[in-house]
């Protein structure tokens, strides 16, 4: 199904690239939510971000201020004149933020992962016009995020966004959550949650150059008035005058720059992959020849020597050709996977 989505505009808001949602994590005081408000409107920050209903892993931790917050965010707008956003997870949280006149509701990354909490806000949305911005599912899964907007736009919005806050992973390198940039790459209006991504706040600049080199349209950015004492996400949170600073240092390439060049260098990335599927379907086919030989000879398939033999030997050659030795042997894991599959089909007829 392709959704029916319409640019995120608000009144008085330029439409330029990048679009910007600062705040802090969690709203935590009134006078935190205002000095920082204050401090990004200074800067001509006009979209407010802070999280009211906070979700943690465990029972104990700060949950956010609740109900109340939502007054300093309304007064946020009073005095500012900037937009304010927060984050839903019930249809309580949705009939209460639309009451105080919040401007746009973001979808934090576990309520997108439960398709029982998305319909239940997009019910309690139905016949809205409200900018509702998704966050990705923490496990990396892109139909489950499209569908999340799916269920939102079902309700009648056209005004959606998608959040890439990065995807929860055992395998933590540098990053909180991997970025895995290939799986949003389809989705429009997507904005980038570098915060989320990097988990500290070192990794925010370069996180959003990555954004910017890879089209984005907008970035949401904790910010926080005081970010060592934040109440929760203290290492990613950037004060005002540092996020001010970050941004004045990105570049923004236009998408169309150069796109004879990227038209030409991509025509030769088909050909290269013509010819790579051209390469497999051969190897393929000598592939079952190999399993007529083994079935004629009564041997097993898999013959474990020889497929360990093939991974080391790719790997090795792989790494000598400027690749990573890993990302080679996954790829050839997947080869001889279809391999054996074909040669399975030779034995069973
Ligand atoms: C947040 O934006 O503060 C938040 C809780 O994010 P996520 O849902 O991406 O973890
Ligand atoms: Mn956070």
């Amino acid at each position: 199904m392709e959704l029916e989505l319409e640019p995120i505009t608000l009144p008085g808001v330029e439409e330029k690239r990048p679009q910007i949602i600062a705040g802090p994590c969690s709203a935590e005081t009134e006078e935190q939510v205002m000095t920082t408000a204050k401090q990004l409107a200074d800067k001509g920050i006009k979209i407010f971000r802070a999280g009211i209903w906070k979700p943690r892993t465990k029972p104990g931790g700060f949950e956010g201020v609740g109900i109340d917050g939502l007054s300093w965010l309304k007064k946020v707008k009073k005095e500012t004149g900037m937009y304010v956003a927060t984050e839903v997870a019930t249809a309580k949280h949705v009939y209460e933020c639309l009451k105080a006149g919040i401007d746009v509701l973001w979808i934090g990354a576990r309520t997108t992962a439960n398709p029982f909490a998305v319909q239940e806000i997009a019910d309690a949305l139905k016949g809205v016009d409200i900018p509702v911005l998704v966050k990705n599912p923490v496990n990396p899964d892109l139909e489950l995020w499209i569908g999340a907007m799916e269920r939102i736009n079902n309700s009648g919005l056209k005004r959606l966004g998608a959040i890439h806050r990065g995807f929860s992973s055992y395998d933590k390198k540098i990053y909180r959550n991997l970025p895995q940039w290939h799986i949003p790459i389809e989705l429009r209006r997507r904005i980038c949650d570098p915060s989320h991504i990097g988990g500290k706040r070192e990794l925010i600049a370069p996180l959003c150059q990555q954004a910017m080199d890879l089209g984005f349209n907008g970035l949401i950015v904790e910010t926080h008035c005081n970010p060592d004492c934040a109440w929760s996400d203290a290492p990613q949170q950037v004060t005002p005058d540092v996020l001010d600073y970050i941004l004045n240092l990105l570049v923004i390439r236009k998408e169309t720059q150069s796109t004879e060049n990227l038209n030409e260098l991509r025509k030769q990335i088909d050909e290269c992959d013509n010819n790579l599927i051209q390469e497999l379907a051969k190897r393929m086919r000598i592939a079952r020849e190999i399993g007529t030989y083994k079935k004629e000879h009564n041997m097993t398939i898999l013959q474990t020597g020889r497929y360990n033999e093939i991974l080391e030997k790719r790997g090795s050659q792989g790494a000598l050709c400027g690749m990573d030795a890993k990302f080679i042997k996954t790829v050839f894991e997947a080869i001889h996977e279809e391999s054996v599959r074909q040669q399975m089909e030779i034995i069973n007829k």
